[in-house]
């Protein structure tokens, strides 16, 4: 196979044929490398490859071809060094903490993350002695003043879940690196095609592949991709380690997912747009957060920072819970589930799903209120979920 230097294609053909190095059976297509461990011609080439004096595989624990091959396509997509594959987004994010926190140090985080960050950062982290501060994502000198010594890094979600806030990244990473701390972004709303955080400056950017990446809800996966030192230094070491490792399997599933995630995403954008000036001139609504719609507060920032405004939308509906629950229940094509990112669409009431969990101050000062409901517009077409909306509205 020749030897292509993927850095000099685009995005969309990096998704589809950076990655794979074809093995003497001349495949077209990805294989599934379904093998735990690798053989070694000898003993001396064994002792070589445990202490890393000579590459290749040793363990599927830390190291498997169709693992690696999702791992260099992705790293690509993002612009980034490297990448490293896990077992699940939040296994990724617990991988940066575990990789670069140690007991003493400070975390500054945004209010507006997944609900399971919030809880990982403060209940978990928070018992081994490492401290969060949660803060407005879209303030930034809130971001700086709550900064301190001993702040490791920060992370954010821009577009973040469920409000879609969006946050100017290359702001808050000269702050960041004005104060010696990283920058860590999320970036499973927007995946590579929308937006590369790390070409606006963000050190570290972590992704749950089982959203958008997969695109049909199929599997559970995520990845860190970094440059090389902090990969090799703080991730890879704890990867191998920790062993929350993506399985080829999913693996495989995600690459093919990478190969139409340029067109799906802009069919996604495209309908989430169309649902979100249609759903503005709906009565019973108080509220729409899209960044496509020129009511929303980062408007020109999303246009700048983003290449489209995403394809999750959300609405508060007068009259709180109630109503939230009588218009989800009222569809009847729709998903009710909390997953995003899907072909199918997806609705789902964030205050008693995905934000539960958390306590209802934290829940109200990062504004989830109980009428929001947030839909992951699918692929169906627009007109067909509308009228399904329309039902309970
Ligand atoms: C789903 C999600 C995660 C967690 O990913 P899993 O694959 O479910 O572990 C993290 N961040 C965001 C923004 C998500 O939507």
């Amino acid at each position: 196979m020749k030897d292509i230097n993927w850095y000099n294609y685009s995005l969309e053909t990096q998704a589809i044929r950076a990655g794979h190095n074809r093995t003497h059976e001349d495949e077209h297509s990805m294989p599934i490398f379904a093998t735990s461990s690798y053989v070694f011609k000898n003993a001396e080439e064994a002792a070589l490859r445990f202490t890393g004096q000579t590459p290749g595989n040793i363990y599927s624990r830390f190291t498997n071809p169709t693992v690696s091959a999702f791992q260099e396509r992705l790293a690509f997509m993002e612009k980034g060094e490297r990448c490293l594959a896990f077992s699940s987004g939040m296994a990724a994010i617990m991988a940066v903490g575990m990789g670069l926190l140690k007991a003493g140090d400070h975390v500054v985080c945004s209010r507006s993350v997944f609900g399971n960050t919030v809880l990982l950062f403060q209940n978990y982290f928070g018992k081994f002695g490492v401290e969060t501060d949660f803060v407005d994502l879209t303030n930034s000198e809130a971001w700086e003043s709550a900064i301190k010594p001993n702040t490791r890094f920060l992370f954010l979600e821009t577009p973040s879940n469920p409000l879609i806030e969006i946050a100017d990244i290359e702001l808050l990473a000269t702050i960041a690196h004005k104060h010696d701390c990283l920058l860590i972004v999320d970036n499973v709303f927007c995946t590579p095609v929308l937006q590369k955080p790390l070409g606006l400056g963000a050190d570290i950017v972590v992704h749950s592949a089982t959203k958008y990446i997969d695109g049909q809800g199929r599997c559970i996966g995520g990845a860190v991709i970094a440059g090389n030192e902090v990969i090799e230094k703080s991730i890879y070491p704890y990867l191998r380690t920790g062993g929350a490792t993506m399985s080829p399997f999913n693996a495989w599933v995600f690459l093919s997912g990478l190969e139409t995630l340029a067109v799906r995403m802009k069919a996604h954008c495209d309908n989430a747009f169309k649902l979100a000036k249609w759903l503005e001139q709906q009565a019973g609504i108080a509220k729409v957060h899209y960044p496509g719609l020129q009511s929303h507060a980062q408007h020109e920032l999303a246009k700048r920072q983003q290449s489209h405004f995403g394809g999750v939308v959300s609405f508060e509906l007068n009259g709180g819970k109630d109503k939230a629950w009588k218009l989800i229940d009222a569809t009847e094509m729709i998903s009710i589930t909390a997953n995003l990112g899907d072909v199918k669409t997806t609705i789902t009431h964030p205050a008693t799903t995905t934000h539960g969990r958390l306590a209802p101050e934290t829940r109200a000062a990062a504004g989830i209120k109980d009428g929001l409901v947030r839909v992951s517009v699918g692929l169906e077409n627009i007109e067909d979920i509308k009228k399904d909306l329309l039902k309970g509205l």
